[in-house]
């Protein structure tokens, strides 16, 4: 069961804040070398939002978690000095944000095939989409781009955060991250459905991935009806779907195994098409944007903004509950 249908109140807030919020996590994720320069936002409880906030410390933002009790807490960017109601960041000089990313699975809903719906409806086939996303993007930004710092969230709702926080990937301009996006979308357009242009030369490391994450998990997550309509015949598909329970295909060996009748570019495409990973360009662009805070409450389901540790394996059900926590 992984639908969340309770939603924590005002008391509920103000107990977790007071009793067992520290912001251990959040400084294990931002430094404190910066924290003073770093902008805070939050949405109050009147359902006002606040943003230029910054703290002297981490027992500050523990006071305020606890008096205010926000119902959503947000991290933005660092700059040159402590932002302010007074002095707000339009009038600050930016210095640095992590390199983030944010995919939802509210942005898969038009190839969700297993009859979910809704926003706050899914189950573990649905999870398996954010799942390989989080698997192809970890790889990606390691091996194709030497990060090594890589920390994941769970939003508490449908969502999953990538902090990256190398200190070059804090550095980077919004130019620099466009770029970085622009790579990951050499296989798709602006807009979805996705363009297919031909992968360039460069990109065999990217076309192995594809094929290895996203293609193996299509075809095991595909029904049997679909692999007919892309060539396979009834046999074929059974046999492939039963030897990806078991483990993920290579590329050697998915080249090797797949059936003649089928045309690689055309299941590839499909495969792409309905499990690429659907990332929110403006949140990793702008340099300025908000994002939630690991340890604080999502408030429409008492889930913990929590980190990731097993990102094939995560499901929300994983991450704790603000009435666990408060017993
Ligand atoms: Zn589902």
């Amino acid at each position: 069961m992984l639908n969340q249908k309770q939603i924590p109140s005002l008391d509920d807030l103000k107990r977790y804040y007071q009793e067992v919020y520290q912001p251990d996590q959040l400084i294990a994720l931002i430094g404190l070398a910066d924290f003073r320069y770093r902008e805070f936002g939050f949405r109050l409880a009147e359902n006002k939002f606040i943003r230029n906030i910054s703290f002297r410390s981490p027992s500050a933002i523990k006071t305020f978690m606890s008096t205010r009790v926000p119902i959503q807490a947000s991290i933005g960017a660092v700059y040159d000095k402590p932002p302010s109601i007074e002095t707000s960041i339009q009038q600050l000089t930016w210095k640095s944000r992590e390199l983030v990313f944010d995919i939802d699975l509210n942005e898969y809903d038009s190839v969700r095939t297993c009859g979910c719906a809704g926003a706050d409806s899914y189950c573990y086939d649905c999870w398996s989409l954010i799942n390989d996303a989080m698997i192809f993007l970890d790889d990606t930004m390691r091996t194709d781009f030497g990060f090594e710092q890589l920390v994941w969230l769970f939003s508490g709702r449908r969502g999953v955060h990538l902090w990256i926080i190398d200190e070059t990937a804090k550095l980077l301009t919004q130019d620099a991250r466009t770029a970085i996006l622009n790579y990951l979308s050499m296989i798709q357009g602006d807009e979805y459905p996705f363009r297919i242009e031909p992968l360039p030369d460069y990109a065999k490391l990217f076309r192995t991935r594809l094929v290895e994450i996203i293609a193996t998990s299509y075809i095991r997550y595909a029904s049997i009806e679909e692999l007919l309509s892309l060539g396979f015949e009834k046999t074929d598909a059974k046999r492939f779907q039963d030897r990806l329970e078991k483990q993920n295909f290579s590329m050697d060996s998915f080249t090797r195994n797949l059936p003649l009748d089928v045309e690689p570019m055309k299941l590839i495409r499909q495969a792409i098409r309905m499990r690429y990973p659907r990332i929110d360009r403006a949140v990793t662009i702008d340099t300025r944007h908000l994002l939630r805070a690991v340890g604080t409450v999502h408030s429409s389901t008492g889930k913990i903004c929590t980190v990731i540790d097993d990102i094939a394996n995560f499901s929300p059900e994983m991450a704790p509950s603000i009435w666990e926590l408060l017993h």
